[in-house]
Formats: structure tokens, C-alpha cells, sequence
């Protein structure tokens, strides 16, 4: 086949039509961050594996500035936003979502007009949680003092190996001691029977995201990374809100159909490939569209599955909240990575581990300390590093990275 024909045979597939949904449910969710301040609505901006259920809980508006940095990145505006905040004494080095945020503040120019919002909703309370990494502390950090608005968070220890009690019982109480706090600036007082209610919906929606993402382990698979990429919004913004449940329902049995119907995501699918790693926002089309040429599926990957938190229990809900958030996959150890990553390639037939070594996101990178090699030996899988950024495409070669990628799925071929 000709690579003209190639591409027109991998742009075939149909659009899902839960993307209509999809772009209701997050365009309503913009429209009520935009009018809070009129309503008199209080915001919490949150880190994306922070304590939303409990800002919900107390009534707040939640906001994700990683949300607005993966805009930046897929808008390809982070590139040209990252060197104002480097100006203003934050390393090229540091996150890219961090430094085109603040570029983004600084210059005053976002995607979210697209939303109808002027930018950012002004916060009341940043609320952050260093399960991840702790540049978001540093990032909430920067507005708390630009605002003079309250900076309160978790400190979740890294390189978890086995999650013991006593590790649950420290962010449970750290989780438990923003209450306080948080009352005084919502203006209300804490409910335990609310907060199970918002938990109840937030595992709801966790159930249902993972369920979506496993409709991939069929061959052919319905969906691939790529398109996670884009159905994650609602498991990332509005967990603990009924219509996410909603949303994942419609997309489930979507999806389902599809896969009954052994419609695939990539026609002809020959290979099955794991990401691990951050995606590279400003590059998604190009990348999937190679794949797809290639007739290589993403069918999993670290990220679309870092938003499912199994642990979240009404009935339990700090230490329910403890345990899902302190038991992903980025804060784990090395050995607690490998046998989740083992367990993915099992389920999800996998061929091959694509990693991407993200410059400015250590944290979400795995390949750098033989990661690659120890579970190519114990895998027997073979395995490509693309070197890249989630945001910032100077980091990124696109030509190195198609060249790499054929060379890999011709082993894979192999
Ligand atoms: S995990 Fe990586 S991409 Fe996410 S906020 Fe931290 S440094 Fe940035």
C-alpha cells in the first residue's frame, strides 16, 4: 500500500459519538468555573491527584491547573509561553505544564477563552498534593504569594513499596487536618455524609474510566492511548460529580459495541504497544497517525490509567482517599512499577514498551535507570525510548522520533 493510502486507511475510522458528550460535559464544567466568582462560588485549585473529593465536599468549585498545562501543550502554545516563566527564575528543566501555566499568566493569553473563560478562575485556597512530584507545590506555591491566597497540601512520601498502615494513617491525617482550614475559607461546615456522597460518585467514575480503558485488552482494540488521551477530561476534572458517571456510562457501552463488533481503533492491527510516560501533547495527531500507518495499537498506558483510584471508600473515606492516592503508580517504588507494568503487558497482549523520557518531568520518566532493560530481560518484550517533553516541543524531534519508532515496530515485526 502507499503511504498516501496508508494515511487515508489510518484517518478512516469514525469519530465516537460520545465526543459530543464529552465536549458538553467539560464545556459545563468550564462555564461554571467562569461564573463562580458571580455566583459567589468559592474555587479550589487542586493538583490533579489531590483531595478533590474533599474541596467538593466542602462546596468548592475545583479547578486543575495541569488540566489548563495539557491545554497549552496540546494547543502548541507551551512553547512559546515556558521562557516568560524563565524569566521570572524558573529552570527550562522544571515541569513544562509549571512553566507554560505561569508563561500563560504572564503573558496572559490561554485556550480557556475558547471555553468562554476570560482565563483561570481566581483561586480562594490552592490545594496540592506531592504524591506526584514537587513541583506543584512550588507551582501553587508561586500564585499563593502572587494572590496572597492560602497554599495548604499533603506531603505523600515517594518510592512507595508496600503501602503500610502507618503511611495510610500519616496522609489520612494530613488529609483530615485541611478540614479546618478549608471550613474557615469555604465559608461552611464540613459533612462527613457529603463527603462519602462525593466519594460514592468518584469511585463510581473510577469503576467505570477503568472499565472503558480495558475494553482495549480486545483484539482488535476499540480504542487506543490517544484517544484515552481526550476521554480522560471528566475522570481528571470532575471526579466526585455525577456527570462524569454519566459520561462513562455512555462511552463504556460505546466502546463495548465497538469491541463486540471487532471494530478497531487501527485497521489491520498487527502490534500492540504499552506507553509509559507522559504524552507529547503537541505531537498526539502525528504520533497516532505514524501508529496507525504502522498498523500499531497503544492498547495501555501509565497515564490514562494514573486517574483510577480502586481504593476510594465511602465507608472509610480518609484513609479510603489515603490509599487510592498514595498507591499510584508515580510514587511508587521501582520494584512496585515493574509488576504493575508486567501485569499491563499480560492483560493487554502486549508486544512491545514504548517510553517516553520526558526532559522536564523526571517523575513520569522511567527509562532512565534501567527500567527498560530489566523488564526487557524479565518481559522478553522488546522496547523503544522516544526522547521528548509533554509540553515543551523543543525537546522533541520529530524526525529522530518517526525514525526510532520504525525501528522498533520492524523488530517488533521481527
Ligand atoms: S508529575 Fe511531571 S508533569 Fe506532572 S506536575 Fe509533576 S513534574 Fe509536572
Amino acid at each position: 500500500m502507499s503511504s498516501d493510502a496508508q494515511r487515508k486507511d489510518a484517518s478512516q475510522r469514525g469519530e465516537f459519538s460520545s465526543t459530543g458528550t464529552l465536549r458538553q460535559v467539560m464545556g459545563d464544567y468550564f462555564a461554571a468555573l467562569g461564573r463562580a466568582a458571580g455566583e459567589g462560588a468559592k474555587v479550589a485549585w487542586c493538583t490533579s491527584v489531590g483531595p478533590a473529593e474533599l474541596l467538593r465536599a466542602l462546596g468548592f468549585r475545583v479547578y486543575f491547573p495541569e488540566n489548563h498545562g495539557a491545554m497549552l501543550g496540546a494547543a502548541r502554545l507551551a512553547t512559546d509561553l515556558i521562557p516568560l516563566a524563565n524569566a521570572r527564575g524558573f529552570s527550562p528543566d522544571v515541569c513544562s505544564y509549571l512553566t507554560s501555566d505561569i508563561g500563560s499568566y504572564l503573558k496572559g493569553e490561554t485556550p480557556l477563552r475558547k471555553m468562554g473563560l476570560a482565563g483561570p478562575p481566581k483561586p480562594d485556597v490552592l490545594v496540592f498534593n506531592t504524591n506526584q512530584c514537587r513541583d506543584v507545590k512550588d507551582w501553587f506555591q508561586f500564585y499563593g504569594r502572587e494572590w496572597n491566597v492560602p497554599c495548604l497540601g499533603i506531603h505523600t512520601p515517594r518510592s512507595i513499596g508496600a503501602l503500610d498502615e502507618p503511611i495510610v494513617d500519616d496522609v489520612a491525617r494530613q488529609t483530615e487536618a485541611l478540614i479546618e482550614p478549608l471550613e474557615e475559607i469555604a465559608g461552611t461546615d464540613f459533612d462527613i455524609d457529603r463527603l462519602r456522597e462525593v466519594i460514592d460518585l468518584s469511585r463510581q467514575c473510577t469503576v467505570l474510566w477503568k472499565a472503558c480503558l480495558e475494553t482495549a485488552a480486545a483484539v482488535p482494540a476499540p480504542w487506543t492511548f490517544f484517544d484515552g488521551t481526550i476521554h480522560m477530561g471528566p475522570a481528571v476534572v470532575l471526579r466526585g460529580e455525577a456527570p462524569a458517571v454519566e459520561y462513562y456510562q455512555t462511552l463504556l457501552e460505546e466502546l463495548r459495541r465497538r469491541a463486540e463488533c471487532g471494530e478497531a481503533a487501527v485497521p489491520g492491527e498487527r502490534f500492540r504497544v504499552y506507553w509509559e510516560g507522559m504524552p507529547i501533547w503537541g505531537k498526539l495527531r502525528p504520533l497516532s497517525t505514524q501508529l496507525a500507518e504502522l498498523k500499531t495499537a497503544v492498547v495501555a498506558s501509565t497515564y490514562c490509567n494514573s486517574w483510577v483510584f480502586e481504593a476510594l471508600d465511602p465507608a472509610d473515606p480518609f484513609r479510603g482517599m489515603a490509599r487510592a492516592y498514595s498507591s499510584i503508580f508515580i510514587c511508587r517504588s521501582e520494584d512496585q512499577k515493574e509488576e504493575y507494568i508486567e501485569r499491563m503487558v499480560e492483560k493487554y497482549r502486549v508486544d512491545g514498551i514504548l517510553y517516553h523520557d520526558a526532559k522536564t518531568c523526571p517523575n513520569n520518566s522511567n527509562s532512565r535507570y534501567q527500567m527498560p532493560q530489566r523488564l526487557q530481560a524479565r518481559l522478553g518484550k522488546p522496547y523503544v525510548v522516544i526522547n521528548g517533553d509533554l509540553n515543551d516541543l523543543r525537546l522533541y524531534s520529530e524526525e529522530q522520533s518517526r525514525t526510532n519508532l520504525e525501528a522498533f515496530i520492524e523488530q517488533l515485526a521481527e
